[in-house]
């Protein structure tokens, strides 16, 4: 990936530099695989030169002009990377559309790692910022990194519906007990320093208004239990899709909770 980067370098004492520190950044590459695979990357030291000679601005030059920019020579990979999440959408809040690249590691503090596949997770710009160039301290402040942590297999994601009017939902992380203490407080950390709590509540908020007149008419009909089929068959189907998608969350909390069947939909 470096290599093909500055593979069209000009100047020859730049390009000259750069070869020369291919081996320091396949290092760090490799590093950072074995870190990501013991959730040790808070461990990996910042640092501001790449092998004692490219500076920190080079690098991230290599990232700007020689992989994501239009015609680059590692524009191929940054595409592969960028579409690499299913059906567009940003792994990171499993929501909104992939945007932008996001450096795991920021480059601004870890230059050898501005090209490295791995660090470069495809993301939407809001959770970008959200992460900004911040650095985890510690083992429990490492977000979830897509390609290393899959915790899909397992339900973690609920809701609760709030009894206020109009009726909203409370998001949060119900980790199994099958989870270590550090899986568990990683996962709260990414839901929490992303906003995922607030983001899902709004989307939760405006599905509402859009099924709020066929609950009604089903309330109508058939009372709470037919209102509370037709909740289960949606939240079924939305897990089929995505078993810790905000919606799937949504609808099961709204089909638990016999207050909100029994009207509490309603205005
Ligand atoms: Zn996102």
């Amino acid at each position: 990936m470096f290599s093909v980067c500055i593979s069209r370098v000009r100047n020859a004492q730049l390009k000259a530099r750069l070869e020369g520190v291919t081996q320091a950044v396949v290092d760090a590459s490799a590093e950072f695989d074995d870190a990501a695979t013991h959730t040790r990357l808070h461990q990996i030291a910042p640092q501001d030169l790449v092998g004692g000679v490219v500076t920190r601005a080079e690098m991230e030059a290599v990232y700007t002009q020689r992989m994501a920019k239009k015609g680059a020579p590692g524009r191929d990979i940054y595409d592969a990377l960028f579409t690499s999440s299913p059906h567009g959408k940003c792994p990171l809040c499993g929501h909104r559309t992939v945007s932008t690249l996001d450096h795991y590691l920021p480059k601004a503090h870890y230059p050898a790692l501005a090209v490295a596949p791995l660090n470069l997770v495809p993301a939407c710009s809001d959770c970008n910022k959200s992460k900004l160039a911040s650095v985890p301290a510690h083992a429990n402040e490492e977000p979830l990194h897509p390609y290393f942590d899959d915790i899909d297999g397992d339900l973690w994601l609920v809701a609760e519906v709030v009894y206020v009017r109009p009726a909203a939902l409370r998001f949060s992380v119900d980790a199994p007990t099958h989870w270590s203490a550090l899986l568990k407080s990683r996962v709260e950390w990414h839901f929490r320093t992303l906003g995922l709590g607030r983001l899902y509540s709004t989307e939760a908020a405006d599905e509402l208004l859009n099924i709020r007149h066929q609950l009604h008419a089903l309330h109508q009909s058939g009372g709470a239990a037919l209102v509370q089929i037709e909740l289960q068959e949606r939240a079924e189907s939305c897990r089929q899709a995505r078993r810790n998608g905000w919606r799937t969350a949504t609808y099961q909390a709204f089909a638990y909770s016999d207050l909100f069947c029994d009207g509490g939909f309603q205005e």
